[in-house]
């Protein structure tokens, strides 16, 4: 599914992502846990393609395709989703329009033929029903004047109607509370299958108890230093992250 090989990052010519080399492969999900500033959000960004940072070195190859030439809505189309990090806000344009519009992108790259009203709006009830979405969150502009909770369900939501194969969810669970962490934890664990795949971003293992990663990672200053099950999460969680970096040699 993801193949990432000796990944070097900048960003305004400072090193953040020092080789990290990760494969997920098809229905697995992986954790990638760390402290703040250790490169989390970068490895994301990177992912997702955003212009400010430059790879420096290594490579991406994404449903066996070379990912990193590709521009970041062509990454979309293609099937990777990067869920939380910046919440758009668009007044005057519904949710239900703008995920309308995405949808149909994405069948145009895919020389499908865009969906019409009637189909479009069975494909919404189905999610709808199986996220339990309230009808009137899809009415209002998208994400505006919505809490935290809602931004993220709402989230989920585009990620149900967009089906893609591979997920990066980074910090999702900040500034959730327990209630609506197990909410939106829930809807995700829904849309999962054998074929998709998860990497899951997170400073805290609160989160991993609801989408129980097969992989956890631990990266720090830009190399991922540890990998193990998801007791490594629990580990940490117990010992903070003193403990690798003492481990790793890398103690300041
Ligand atoms: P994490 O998500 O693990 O908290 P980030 O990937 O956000 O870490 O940041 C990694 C490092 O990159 C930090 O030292 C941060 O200060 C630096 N950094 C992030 N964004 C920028 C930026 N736009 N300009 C300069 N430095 C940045
Ligand atoms: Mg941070
Ligand atoms: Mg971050």
């Amino acid at each position: 599914m993801l193949s990432i090989t000796n990944i070097h990052a900048s960003i305004e010519g400072k090193q953040i992502l020092k080789g990290i080399s990760l494969n997920i492969r098809p229905g697995e999900v992986h954790a990638i846990m760390g402290p703040n500033g250790s490169g989390k959000s970068t490895l994301a960004a990177v992912l997702a393609g955003r212009e400010a940072y430059e790879v420096t070195e290594g490579s991406v190859s994404f449903l066996g395709k070379d990912l990193l030439p590709m521009l970041p809505e062509d990454r979309a189309h293609e099937g990777l989703f990067l869920a939380f990090q910046y919440p758009v806000e668009i007044p005057g344009v519904s949710t239900t329009n703008f995920i309308k519009a995405a949808v149909n992108e994405k069948r145009k790259y895919l020389g499908q033929e865009p969906l019409d009203a009637v189909a479009f709006m069975k494909l919404m009830k189905e999610k709808m029903a199986m996220l339990q979405i309230d009808q009137s969150l899809l009415s209002r502009s998208i994400n505006e004047g919505f809490s935290g909770g809602e931004k993220k369900r709402n989230e989920i939501f585009q990620m149900a109607m967009l089906e893609p194969r591979l997920t990066i969810l980074d910090e999702m669970d900040s500034g959730l509370d327990i209630d609506a962490l197990r909410i939106v934890a829930a809807g995700i664990n829904q849309l999962r299958t054998k074929d998709n795949s998860l990497l899951v971003i997170t400073h805290y293992q609160r989160l991993l108890d609801y989408l129980e990663p097969d992989f956890v990672h631990v990266l720090y200053n830009g190399q991922i230093v540890r990998s193990g099950t998801k007791e490594l999460a629990l580990e940490i969680e117990q010992k903070g992250y003193d403990f690798i970096k003492e481990e790793a040699g890398l103690a300041e």
